[in-house]
Order: C-alpha cells, then structure tokens, then sequence
C-alpha cells in the first residue's frame, strides 16, 4: 500500500516557497482522501490554510510555537469541506533535514486527537518539508487513530509534473539499458519514469504506440484497457500485434508485447469499455493517463477524471480526410494535456456531445433514435494509417517527457495541433468556461468520490 499526496502546482510552489524562508512557517493542508482499487490511497490537495502572522508565539530556524487560532479555524474549514486535515512545518534551509525532530513525533501525538475530532475526520496527516535546490524534500505521515503509515509519494501535477518521494523511502534503481535517456534527461527524471503508474485508455495505432514507447522509455507500471478484439485490419497500425493474433483482445495481445520487451514490468489488460463505471474506477491508481480512444463519451469521463482526481490526461486523437476518390487530403493530429487551471475538452469543443450521447445507448435505442431523426449516426470505418498514428503517438509521449524534464518554453502550450498534411504545428492555451466543472470556481478540482462517480450518469 502506497499513499501519495497530489498537490496542484500552485499550491506545490507555495510549498516550495515557504520552505525557503529561513524561520519555520506552518499550515494546514486540507485533502480529501480517496482509496484506489488496488488500496492505495491518495489525499487530494484542496487548499493550504497558512499559520496567520499573529498566531506565532515563537518563531525561529529550528523552533515553532504556535497558538490554536493558527489552525482551529482550518480545522473547522475541514469539516466543511470533508477533507483530512495535514498539519505542515517548515524545516528551513537549503540541505536541511525534513525527517521529524523528537518534538515533532511528540506534538504529532498530540495533534491527532484535536485534528481528527474538530475536523470530523477519521484522518490527520503530518508533513514537513524542506528545499533543495528549487525542490521540495519531505516526510509526511497518515495517522487513523490506531496506525500512522507513510505519505510516500507527492505527485505535483499542473502544466509541469514532478513526482517526489519522502526522503527516508526506499528507492528502485535505474537500469543501465536506460543510458541513453539519462544521457538525454538525467538520472531523476528517469526514476520518475520508473515510478509513474499510468494508463492507456484505447490500444488501436495511437494506444498501441504510446504503450511501446512507455515501456522502452522506462514506465514499469501500465494498465491497458480497451474492450475490442483485434481485427485484421488492426494488424497494420497495431504494435504488437500479429495476423495471427486476429481476434484476441487487443488488451492481451499488446500486454504481451510489451512484456516480451521486458518482463520486469509490470502490465494490467483490462478489457472493457471506459464508460463502465467499475473501469474507469480503476484509472484511480494512475498518476497519468493517456487518452487514445476515438469515443467521445470516454473522452468526457478523462476530460472529468483529471479534474475531479487530479490526473492529469494526455489525450490524443488523429482524423484522416480523404476526398472521396481515395486520395488523402487532410491528416489532423492533436494532443491535448488536461490538468487542473485548464479547458477541458468540453470547454475546447474536442467532444461531439450529441455522439457521446449516442455512444452511451444500447445499438437498439440508437438505431430507433437515429430512425427518427434524435441522435446522429455514429460513423462507420474511418480511414487510419500507421505513419500518422504514430505521428500522433510520438508528439503525446513527448509531452510527458517534457513536463517532467521542465524544459521548453514557459507557459507550456497544452494542446499540439499537427497538420501533416501541410508540415505544421500549431499551440495553445485555452481558459476553462465560466461555472464549467472544470473551471476553479466550480469547486470540482480535486473534489475526489463523488456519488455518483465523477458527477457522471453512467
Ligand atoms: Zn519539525
Ligand atoms: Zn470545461
């Protein structure tokens, strides 16, 4: 079991920052606390509820003495808000050591009851930080009452990523047939790679490339899932995939490939649709995900997941034109990043609602609606080659490359628009709309289980 903190990177860079002055600072972090399938849990960051300026009665390099009205009101906001109250400190000073002092364990005893009583939580946290060289150290502490495990992870997510492990965690090593990347983008981000659980939502041509590229860039942890068998037509853009595959789930057929490329990782095929509910509940374990289906109403369940669960989407989608006579006159790609502060793809017009509405009924109803003229008519077999989907594939990994390397321009663009046809790129940046879910002042960002899931009727 694993537990890991996901902070926006608002909220991570006033962290970063309070842990650069040189006097201990304190606050309440306040998250909602969310358990995966697989048991993991992860504490949502909502809010940080600084220790007001009055409330220090001491304040020095290595001594914090604070009154209650530093954080009693933060624990009633808790309350309101249903979230697990963290207490946070400061351990100042560049290098310094963020492992918790004698007193630190000593008040962290005496905290627990106050906190998890006023905040009506089951939950208190504990964390301290410390910088070190523009990045955050830290150690931090579940406590229910009866056991305190571990905050083992703090996943920063936003338009640059940053994965940080508690500095007394045990950490795997990279292996040397990665030099090549560390040559490219150093040690860290490599191990980062190493540790990021993600996931592939479609294993068509774009799905299929994105897994292989993972897995030869060094992700060891990637759940597959697409509901289809594949088809021989499949075989020309699917990697992995053989003739005589034909009619295997692509889920299992690329599975394996992947761990025919190394056996040490670890694969989950899922293989169903990621508008059933019990399937999209399974993304809660992903740090990453990345969208490589052609279905509008999945793309709305990622477009909701990354703002309601803070994981962040990398959703890509290639659309071929072709003019009729077998002759291509258009070749489209698109990689959009979802993160929280950003438009969705209902706030950018990338989802067709009316066929997203459509996708979500049985063959029965729809052909009866389409009959009468209420629902559009799903398209049928749309042109696909291999060149281009792995066009698409390549651009979408490279956008994780470059979010966890922090490199390139500033702000990041979050979404690529390639135009093959005529050898362009084009970027953007786009607002959310006003009181959409996705805007802040919604309240959704980060909200956690909702009822029903994601606010969705599924
Ligand atoms: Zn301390
Ligand atoms: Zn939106």
């Amino acid at each position: 079991m694993t537990t890991t903190l996901v902070v926006p990177d608002r909220l991570a860079s006033r962290l970063r920052e309070l842990s650069t002055y040189d006097v201990e600072t304190g606050g309440v972090i306040l998250a909602r606390l969310v358990r995966t399938p697989e048991d993991n849990i992860r504490l949502l960051a909502r809010e940080l509820l600084e220790v007001p300026d009055h409330a220090y009665e001491r304040r020095e390099a290595q001594q914090l003495l604070i009154s209650s009205e530093g954080y009693v009101p933060a624990l009633a906001r808790a309350e309101e808000a249903g979230c697990v109250p963290i207490w946070f400190h400061t351990h100042p000073g560049n290098d310094s050591n963020p492992a918790p002092s004698r007193h630190d364990l000593t008040v962290n005893r005496s905290l627990s009851d106050l906190f998890r009583l006023r905040a009506d939580s089951p939950f208190y946290g504990a964390l301290i930080t410390s910088s070190d060289d523009g990045t955050i150290t830290f150690t931090g502490s579940l406590d229910d009452g009866v056991s305190i495990a571990p905050i083992d992870r703090l996943w920063v997510v936003g338009p640059r990523l940053a994965l940080y492990h508690a500095c007394d965690s045990e950490h795997q090593g990279v292996l040397d047939i990665y030099d090549r990347n560390i040559r490219a983008f150093g040690g860290p981000v490599q191990r980062v790679l190493g540790d990021l659980r993600a996931g592939i939502v479609g294993c068509g041509g774009t799905g299929s490339a994105v897994a292989e590229q993972l897995v030869r860039l060094g992700v060891r942890d990637i759940q597959l899932i697409d509901p289809d068998e594949l088809s021989d037509s499949n075989v020309t853009r699917v990697y992995g995939s053989r003739l005589k595959d034909v009619g295997r789930p692509k889920v299992e057929v690329l599975a394996d490939h992947l761990a025919d490329i190394l056996p040490s990782i670890r694969v989950r095929p899922i293989q169903s649709m990621i508008t059933v509910e019990e399937t999209a509940r399974l993304l809660l374990d992903a740090d990453i995900v990345f969208g490589c289906t052609d279905d509008n109403a999945g793309r709305m369940v990622l477009s909701r997941l990354s703002t309601y669960l803070l994981v962040p989407v990398i959703d890509c989608g290639v659309l071929l034109s072709s003019d009729g006579a077998g002759r291509l006159d258009g070749i489209h790609g698109r990689v959009t990043v979802l993160h929280p502060g950003q438009a969705c793809l209902i706030c950018r017009g990338r989802v067709d609602l009316g066929r997203a509405r459509s996708e979500m009924l049985t063959p029965e109803e729809r052909n009866r609606l389409v009959d009468e003229g209420y629902a559009p008519a799903l398209p049928g077999v749309e042109p696909a080659v291999v060149a281009y989907t792995s066009a698409v594939a390549a651009a979408a990994v490279a956008e994780l490359i470059e979010r966890l390397t922090h490199h390139g321009v500033d702000p990041v663009p979050s979404e690529v628009l390639l135009r093959l046809h005529d050898r362009e790129v084009s970027t953007n940046n786009q607002e959310p709309l006003d009181r959409h879910y996705c805007h802040d002042s919604s309240g959704k960002i980060g909200l956690g289980l909702t009822a029903p899931f994601l606010d969705q009727t599924w």
